[in-house]
């Protein structure tokens, strides 16, 4: 302790006065002592308030101790009072213990070094006090600027303490109103924290009502600790109204922008629609000209066929060729174009009957050029609608016979891989392949690698397997490389009959 110490002897026995200074100097280098004898003295010096601790005898001629004691506690209750006596008994020594004394001394020979231990130790301690009493005001300063609302209840339900933010979050001025209210409901609190396993804890956001009426969004966090042997609910209270207000903007917007998405899909599906329904009447309208021309151009052929000269004979070859051509090209664009508007019926497909009808249908093409093609039976069933499946199948298989070098002969094999739930069928060619670059753009309408000539078709065929195989829950693809033979594969959800 650097600051000088100020202690007020009380005691009528000098040379004891004197052993206590004795013992005081030793212990506080910078002292200051006031010596008191009499009741005026002591009042005087508790006008002056010129000390910071009291050592005083029980047994005065003017007064006692207990007196001492009592005064000087009601004006200085921080003050360190020290009994240093040989008259008092055990009760006194309880007496004053409970008004508050900081050490008894027994006045003995050798305990004159105790005194200012006693006053060292009072001191400490009460700096100790103060300090909590410190911390305990800043703890509560602090506890009142926070934005989340502090509170602790009973069993009872009734909230015990709490801080301002809790008070102003309930909109109550008052502990006691708050309760009185019931805004908030902790008896509840403890019985789902009773039922909880340890740590007995729980967060949850709720909906409170002001003591105005007003709603409130919370976030209560609950605790169930013990105080002192009794069962308390620590809670806390944050306001989340602003949180919930823009959650439920946001899920408005989600809502309407969803509606939104859904209307302008819908006027696309629309449009679209339209716009098949016009090709499908157009390609039908164009059929009924297209059949006149191809019939004239061949009773033209048959009647004066004979007759006419070289060149003229190819005019007439060309135009009904032309129109055959165009008039596939319609049958597939009517196909391609109904795919996408049917409904479609989904039934398990036994893929070996399926198959078989194909080759048949086939058969003509696969005796022209003496393909061979080698089926891995027996295939599985597959969920599909038969009419389209067989439709795929012909585009492929025929692609497999077609796109083959005519000085090789066309070798195909097909066979079933199974995949959890799907079935995926393989079929492969020893063609002349495709490059990579253009494996994905082969599956629109209309795409075509090679010239008429070369390899005569209307470019809808995989367009119209691939729209298929999609409309009936599945996948297609292909891997190739130029020169080397195509694969192509569908998958299809497996099935049983
Ligand atoms: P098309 O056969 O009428 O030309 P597709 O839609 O069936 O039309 O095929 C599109 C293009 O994909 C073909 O023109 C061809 O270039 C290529 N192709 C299709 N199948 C094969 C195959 N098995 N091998 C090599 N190329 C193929």
């Amino acid at each position: 302790m650097t600051q000088s110490l100020r202690v007020l002897i009380i005691d009528d026995n000098k040379s004891d006065r004197a052993l206590i200074i004795r013992e005081l100097r030793r212990e506080f280098k910078q002292l200051q002592v006031k010596e008191i004898i009499d009741a005026q003295e002591f009042a005087q010096a508790i006008i002056n308030d010129a000390f910071d601790a009291v050592v005083t005898d029980y047994q005065l001629g003017w007064s006692n101790g207990l007196e001492m004691l009592r005064t000087v506690k009601t004006h200085y209750p921080l003050c360190p009072v020290i009994m240093f006596t040989n008259t008092g008994t055990e009760e006194i020594a309880v007496e004053a213990l409970q008004s508050g004394l900081d050490d008894y001394v027994l006045k003995e020979p050798n305990h004159y070094i105790r005194v200012p231990a006693a006053i060292r130790i009072a001191l400490e301690r009460i700096e100790t006090q103060r300090q909590a009493a410190l911390l305990e005001i800043r703890l509560r300063g602090l506890l009142n600027q926070v934005k989340v609302g502090i509170f602790r209840s009973k069993p009872d339900g009734t909230i015990v303490e709490s801080n301002r933010a809790f008070l102003e979050l309930l909109g109550v001025e008052s502990l006691d109103r708050a309760n009185e209210m019931n805004l908030l409901d902790t008896r509840e609190c403890f019985v789902r924290l009773a039922n909880l396993p340890p740590p007995q804890q729980q967060e949850q956001e709720l909906q409170l009502q002001r003591s105005s009426g007003t709603q409130l969004w919370v976030l209560l966090t609950i605790t169930l600790n013990t105080v002192e042997g009794v069962p308390v609910v620590d809670g806390l209270l944050e306001d989340i109204t602003e949180r919930k207000q823009a959650e439920a903007e946001l899920q408005q917007l989600n809502a309407t922008l969803e509606a939104r998405v859904r209307e302008r899909t819908a006027q696309l599906e629309a449009a679209k629609q339209d716009l098949e329904e016009f090709a499908y009447s157009i390609s039908h309208d164009l059929r009924a000209p297209l059949r006149a021309i191809q019939g004239y151009a061949q009773s033209l052929l048959e009647d004066v066929g004979e007759s006419l000269d070289a060149n003229h004979l190819t005019f007439l070859q060309r135009i009904a060729a032309n129109s055959q051509q165009l008039d596939t090209l319609i049958t597939d664009l009517l196909t391609y174009s109904r795919l996408r508007q049917t409904e479609i019926n989904l039934q398990p497909v036994n893929l070996s009957r399926a198959i078989t009808d194909v080759l048949t249908q086939l058969e003509p093409e696969i005796q022209r050029r003496q393909a061979r093609v080698q089926i891995a039976e027996p295939l599985p069933i597959v969920q599909a609608n038969r009419m389209i499946l067989i439709q795929v199948l012909t585009n492929l298989l025929f692609n497999a016979i077609k796109f083959v070098d005519p000085n090789v002969q066309p070798q195909v094999r097909v066979w079933v891989q199974q995949r959890e739930q799907q079935t995926r069928l393989w079929i492969e060619d020893n063609g002349i392949g495709i490059a990579l670059d253009k494996q994905q753009q082969i599956f629109r309408p209309f795409a075509r690698l090679h010239g008429e000539e070369e390899y005569p078709g209307t470019g809808i065929g995989l367009a119209i397997a691939r729209k298929g195989i999609e409309r009936m829950g599945g996948q297609i693809g292909v891997e190739s490389q130029p020169g080397r033979g195509s694969r192509f594969w569908l998958e299809l959800p497996s099935a049983t009959e």
